[in-house]
């Protein structure tokens, strides 16, 4: 059988075209194609502006900047996240505060977040964990009562919608990773989605080293800006993307859907919630009942890996590693998301995947899983 991974980008030869265009050019950094993934990002997500970095991470650390904050600040998040959605908060100096997940969606839970709030609090930084939006409705009514900003880590959640409006259509500020893995890609990379036009000159120096030109060919520099810009030979592969996008997200859809069809329930699994609309399913996870099995996580992914289906974990519980540990948080201190921690594994989705895939995976997972109930 061929090896099937957990996730594979598509890229068309268009594409691939456009980015030998790019390396003829004799202009590879940001430029001209930079300014028309712009546009088109922009021009996708309702017209807000847009500017790129060379990564997610990037853009969540320039809004977290844009927002002023730093040492001495609290800004809630969850735990189930990539752990760069917490480092960012440290890099700028402020702390990250961990609220647990609703063990349904596994996204930070709204109905905690107030008795998290404190006079430090500045911000909350949501995870569309899987590109399952977080409720929006209650998330903003709850930052907006407490004056708090909103930094969405948007960053799976591309082509995904919140009661059929897209995300980075609305909401303050949005950050969305154009990582290898994401629904779109431009090898690395991101963008920041501001509220309006001022924040763009503030954008932009903290994007390249602080510098702000003048028309007369002067420099200056107030602020250490980070080195985050992206390259035209990304953007180009970007704007590829994006034209395939919406067709990336049905694909995806769909698959999800075999998924829910095939999957065998009387397995025990958790499965995801099973939302066609606003999901973009940038992954599909099913969680593990590891207490009626007699094998660990460990072992379920060396079985799948071994009939060559890619899985992952995605995420251990981020409060759980040493640098969070060190501020504090221990075990006990989220249980939903230490258990889903646990528990979690992705399985392939991805646009190129068959209908013959899904089936294989399910077929594969319900032989190790029955096997190992014994
Ligand atoms: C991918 C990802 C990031 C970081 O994006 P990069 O482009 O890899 O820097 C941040 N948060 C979440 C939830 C992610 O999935």
């Amino acid at each position: 059988m061929t090896p099937l991974p957990f996730t594979r980008p598509s890229i068309d030869e268009d594409t691939i075209q456009s980015v030998a265009a790019v390396l003829r050019s004799g202009w590879l950094t940001g430029g001209p194609k930079v300014r028309e993934f712009e546009a088109a990002l922009s021009a996708y997500l309702g017209g807000r502006p847009v500017r790129s970095f060379n990564s997610g991470t990037a853009a969540l650390e320039v809004a977290l900047r844009l927002c002023g904050i730093g040492a001495g600040d609290e800004v809630i998040t969850t735990p189930l996240s990539w752990v760069a959605t917490a480092n960012v908060i440290l890099n700028v100096g402020a702390k990250p505060v961990f609220v647990d997940v609703d063990p349904a969606t596994r996204n930070i839970d709204p109905e905690r977040l107030q008795a998290a709030i404190t006079p430090a609090t500045r911000a909350i930084i949501p995870v569309d964990l899987a590109g399952l939006p977080v409720d929006r409705d209650q998330l903003y009514a709850i930052a907006r009562s407490s004056g708090l900003r909103v930094i969405e880590d948007a960053a799976q959640s591309m082509g995904a919608c919140w009661r059929g409006q897209r995300i980075g259509s609305f909401g303050d500020l949005i950050c969305i990773s154009f990582h290898a893995n994401k629904n779109m890609t431009t090898g690395e990379g991101g963008c920041l989605v501001l509220a309006d036009e001022s924040q763009i000159p503030l954008a932009e120096k903290l994007r390249l080293q602080g510098v702000v030109r003048s028309p007369d060919g002067g420099m200056e520099v107030d602020v250490a800006g980070g080195k985050f810009n992206l390259t035209d030979i990304a953007a180009a592969i970007g704007l590829g993307q994006l034209r395939q996008l919406e067709s990336f997200t049905a694909r995806r859809r769909e698959l999800a859907r075999r998924y829910f069809e095939r999957f065998d329930r009387t397995l025990g699994c958790g499965l995801p919630v099973a939302n066609f609309t606003d999901s973009n399913w940038h992954m599909f996870q099913i969680l593990l009942p590891l207490g009626r099995l007699r094998i660990s996580r460990g072992e379920f992914l060396e079985r799948m890996r071994a009939r060559e289906i890619g899985v992952g974990v995605h995420y251990p519980a981020m409060h759980l590693f040493s640098l969070y540990r060190a501020m504090g948080y221990k075990q006990g201190d989220f249980p939903h998301a230490e258990k889903i921690g646990r528990e979690i594994v992705t399985l392939p989705l991805f646009p190129a995947m068959q209908d013959a895939d899904v089936d294989r995976v399910c077929v594969a997972a319900a032989e190790i899983l029955r096997e190992a109930q014994g």
